[in-house]
């Protein structure tokens, strides 16, 4: 086990990473997977020689305090560093919310931080059966599945967002929907996904009214991003 954080960037003051609330977010480096799309890809990677020294990001933060109200771990995948649960804990006891951006690549690791974090941005790829064609890795919507349920059985406030590629067959995507609605989730945010080019590929769904206006009914929130 590694015992050191490996933190890739941060942004010390943004409104639209925690609902409601300005944030500071540290993006974490490292993740197990390899979406078709990510627009991180130099985060993926945990062998970060240059990685932000953890007291120099307290010391950002303290300088904070009384302007940010919340921090948000995003990245990469925060569950992918061993260190995390100490990270969320020093954040935590200078009194910020704390907000977690993840794909649920952990569960376990999940299931220790969680009593820790106050928000939740979970990340869908796909229909469960179908994850790696996004993530190019096999049974990774089998775990991202058993995350979801700890999320949604934990009663912590979160939002499921799902980045619709366009490869994403409609039919399978309208059983994810009812499938998401029947596990719990009360808020879903659609996205466009955009090519490494900042380019919008639109998939279908987003010029299908009716659909949209069906799928909408499953939840109590529902927004096109
Ligand atoms: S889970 Fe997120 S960080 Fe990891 S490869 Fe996919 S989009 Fe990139």
């Amino acid at each position: 086990m590694n015992n050191a954080l490996f933190v890739g960037g941060i942004v010390p003051m943004t409104t639209v990473d925690y609902p409601d609330h300005i944030s500071a977010v540290i993006f974490m480096q490292g993740c197990p997977w390899r979406c078709i799309y990510c627009h991180n890809p130099h985060l993926q990677s945990i062998l970060l020689t240059e990685s932000l020294p953890w007291e120099d990001i307290l010391g950002l933060l303290r300088e904070r305090i009384g302007f940010i109200e919340a921090v948000v771990f995003s990245g990469g995948e925060p569950l992918a560093q061993s260190m995390l649960p100490m990270a969320i804990a020093d954040v935590k006891r200078m009194g910020f919310l704390v907000g977690l951006h993840t794909a649920g690549t952990d569960p376990h690791m999940l299931t220790r931080v969680i009593p820790l974090v106050n928000w939740i941005g979970f990340d869908v790829k796909h229909s469960f059966g179908e994850y790696h064609l996004i993530t190019g890795v096999k049974g990774s919507g089998e775990t991202a599945r058993r995350s979801l349920e700890i999320v949604i059985s934990s009663n912590i406030d979160f939002e499921v967002r799902i980045t619709l590629h366009e490869s994403i067959e409609m039919s399978l995507l309208l059983d994810l929907f009812k499938e998401l609605s029947d596990m719990g989730v009360k808020k879903l945010i659609l996205q466009k996904c955009r090519d490494k080019d900042e380019f919008v590929v639109e998939h279908p769904i987003f010029s299908d009214r009716l659909i949209l206006e069906d799928v909408s009914k499953y939840f109590d929130n529902f927004y096109i991003r």
